[in-house]
């Protein structure tokens, strides 16, 4: 996947929130999701062992004896559905993020898929693990909330309550709070520490 150079060839390396030093590549500017998506299409495509199908999306888990053996799919856009039968199934669903009243997440982060592995027997663990992005813009009624870049914060920016006071002014608070981590509750802001005293920031 190509990223962004300078002039000189060299990647073109950016902050983000929390960053001691320039350590984030990009591609097409803000469009890194969007290039690696279609870098990886591109490459299925290319695959001849790879069958992709887009626009379809997993409805049910077919159990035989206990054991997943197939899925059947419906097509986003009318097309009917599709039985497919399989002796394995490997899950990539994402998140649940969209769950959320507010959030930053596609709204297909719903957490069907993880629904349909529960629903199969599939076993889960770290589920109370959600990350949040620290910072999106607060359009009523909007959703997903537009994201603003951490790349902000990479610049020198700073997190702010409603009063105007700093969320994060020591750097000893780096060391037991992720600014990741921070979210909204209510009309307040609550953050919880996922590290202990031993993690340090690095760049
Ligand atoms: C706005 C935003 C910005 C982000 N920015 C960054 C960043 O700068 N750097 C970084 O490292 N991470 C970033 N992340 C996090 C990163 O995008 C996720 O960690 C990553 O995409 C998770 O990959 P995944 O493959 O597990 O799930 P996903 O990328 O969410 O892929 C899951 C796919 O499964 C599909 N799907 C779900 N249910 C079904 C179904 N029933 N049938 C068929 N298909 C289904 C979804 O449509 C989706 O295409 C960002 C996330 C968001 C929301």
């Amino acid at each position: 996947m190509p990223f962004d150079r300078d002039d000189q060839g060299r990647w073109q390396l950016g902050r983000e929130g929390g960053h001691y030093c320039a350590r984030i590549v990009h591609a097409g500017g803000d469009a890194s999701g969007r290039e690696l998506v279609a870098a990886l299409a591109r490459a299925a495509d290319g695959a001849s062992h790879i069958e992709r199908y887009e626009g379809w999306m997993l409805e049910a888990l077919h159990l035989d004896a206990g054991a997943v053996s197939g899925v059947r799919l419906r097509g986003c856009r009318g097309q009917g559905m599709r039985e497919i039968e399989a002796s394995d199934v490997v899950m990539a669903t994402g998140g649940i993020g969209a769950l959320f009243a507010a959030t930053t997440n596609p709204p297909g982060a719903d957490g069907a898929g993880l629904a349909l592995a529960l629903l199969a027997g599939a076993a889960a663990r770290d589920l109370e693990f959600v990350q949040f992005h620290p910072t999106a813009l607060d359009v009523p009624g909007m959703s997903p909330l537009p994201l603003v870049t951490e790349a902000l914060r990479g610049a020198g920016a700073v997190l702010v309550d409603e009063g105007g006071a700093r969320l994060m002014p020591l750097c000893i608070h780096w060391r037991t709070w992720h600014p990741a981590t921070l979210s909204r509750a209510g009309s307040g802001r609550t953050s919880r520490p996922v590290a202990g005293p031993g993690w340090t920031p690095r760049c």
